[in-house]
């Protein structure tokens, strides 16, 4: 066993909150601003210096797709819309209503990828925290959570560490955001991790942008090898017959931004890696730095329209696709998702199909011959709500949710709506003096649907019913 050793310190309380927010990703932006919105005192915890969590540190993008499968409705609105509205607005954003299917900002992929939203980071990271400081919400940036502080079964705040040396918030309600379950695993909540048979979830990716891309090239290219299933497959087959691409890929994901000759690259590929364990994160970042410049080497070597590309930047972090899943008090299945399945207590819509990136080989499934999916389906808000715990809620990549389910529900939009609804439901439950499990799921829907949330057209109708009868 590994030495251990009891360490025990006196520390100061640095906030008093009705809403803490640990982590400042997709979910977490949205779970502040919806808290602070609807009155909470609010603190949002955030360990790197802006926010964004993958969209910004990761430069992971574009947002998929916020709208129904076939592309015909957007579902996703809220605060995600207003959040890429303001972006567009600073020119950091193209609407997903002006983005069609199988477009290079789509990545040349057609199925799934219908209205996704190509963004500039920089925008989204100044977007996010103007939308939160308007709302109220009080930022501690360059702050990470490293405990959970729990009493008579609830979360009662955290311990954070910094600059400022350890530290505790406390808390009515916590909003685990973390994308990891850092808050719920430490206050003693089941989860799972990776797929049932042996536990190994999705493969890391150190994304990467590069600049001087001749655009028009690459779209010619990609226009007249339609044999090729994904970007430039046919160039990496013939790469990997020789033994010259080692990277576990089938083609190269490339996605335009909104910045002429700049494109996001998703192809790097780490396997078997755990994101909760520090030295397997850090085995991921040097090797992924590694498939960068190989890479690079490649694309100038032998992808017509990128003969001039540069490196622009890589990620500041990692890119974690999958590590735990809470047990909440409802855990939805892929068969949910095939079959559209309406819940009473359903707090988002969605329309992502189900993407696993395989976790040993270089395939994914990300063709309609994988997973059976609706056009629209259902997340209901016990999917937030940790069993055993209270005084918490869960929202973004760490719901609960089969490893299945949770391929199609962690992608950015989703999170944004999950946050949504977390952030919504945790002030609701301050402001009625009732645990987060209690809350009355009409007033939470009528929340959401008053502040710009879709339900669907039966729940919208019924709360703008409600609405009328009551007026007098
Ligand atoms: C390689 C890769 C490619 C992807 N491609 C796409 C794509 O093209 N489009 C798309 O929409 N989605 C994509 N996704 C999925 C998507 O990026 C994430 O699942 C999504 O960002 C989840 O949102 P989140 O808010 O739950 O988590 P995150 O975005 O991970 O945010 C979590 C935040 O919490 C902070 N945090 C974590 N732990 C702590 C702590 N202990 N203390 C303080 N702060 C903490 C982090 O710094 C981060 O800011 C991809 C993911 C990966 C990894």
């Amino acid at each position: 066993m590994a030495e251990s050793l009891t360490y025990s310190k006196e520390v100061p309380v640095a906030a008093t909150a009705d809403v803490l927010v640990v982590g400042g990703g997709p979910a977490g932006i949205a779970a502040a601003v919806a808290s602070g919105r609807n009155g909470a005192r609010t603190v949002l915890v955030e360990r790197f210096g802006f926010l964004g969590g993958n969209a910004t540190a990761g430069l992971v993008g574009p947002f998929m797709t916020s709208y129904s499968l076939d592309g015909k409705e957007q579902l996703i609105r809220g605060v995600f819309e207003e959040l890429v509205q303001r972006s567009e607005e600073l020119g950091g954003a193209i609407h997903p209503s002006k983005v069609e299917a199988g477009s290079e900002f789509s990545g040349f992929i057609s199925y799934g990828h219908a209205r996704v939203t190509p963004f500039d980071p920089e925008a989204v990271k100044l977007v996010a925290a103007e939308m939160c400081l308007e709302a109220g919400v009080e930022l501690r940036l360059h702050t990470f959570m490293v405990d959970t502080l729990v009493e008579d079964g609830a979360v009662r705040g955290v311990i954070v560490a910094s600059k400022s040396g350890l530290q505790a918030i406390r808390a009515t309600v916590t909003v685990d955001c973390s994308a990891d379950a850092d808050i719920a695993a430490r206050a003693g909540v089941p989860f799972h991790q990776g797929r049932d048979e042996d536990g190994l979830t999705q493969p890391m990716t150190l994304f990467f942008r590069i600049a001087n891309v001749d655009d028009e090239r690459v779209k010619q290219y990609i226009a007249d090898h339609p044999e090729d299933p994904r970007p430039f497959a046919s160039v990496v087959r013939a790469a990997r017959e020789r033994d010259e691409f080692p990277i576990p890929r089938e083609g190269i994901g490339l996605y335009r931004t909104p910045q002429p000759g700049i494109w996001r690259i998703n192809t790097t590929r780490l396997q078997r890696l755990d994101g909760t364990d520090v030295l397997d994160l850090t085995r991921a970042e040097i090797e992924g730095r590694r498939q960068v410049m190989f890479l690079l080497r490649f694309f100038r070597e032998r992808c017509p329209g990128l003969e001039n590309c540069t490196l622009l930047d890589t990620a500041a972090t990692i890119g974690v696709r999958e590590t735990r899943r809470i047990v909440g008090e409802y855990t939805l299945t892929a068969d949910d998702l095939a079959s559209g399945r309406e819940f009473e207590d359903v707090i988002a819509l969605c329309g992502y199909p189900i993407d696993i990136h395989s976790p040993t080989g270089s395939g994914g499934t990300m063709t309609p011959q994988h997973f059976e999916m609706a056009n629209s389906y259902q997340i209901p808000y016990r999917c937030l709500v940790p069993v055993d715990v209270d005084g918490l809620l869960v929202a973004g990549r760490c719901v609960s949710a089969t490893h299945e389910a949770l391929g199609a529900i962690r992608v950015m939009p989703p999170a944004f709506a999950m946050g949504q609804a977390a952030g919504t439901a945790a002030a609701l439950a301050v402001a009625e003096g009732v645990s987060p499990r209690r809350v009355p799921i009409r007033w939470l829907q009528e929340t959401l649907v008053e502040r710009g949330a879709y339900l669907g057209d039966q729940v919208t109708r019924e709360v703008r019913e409600q609405a009328t009868q009551s007026t007098p």
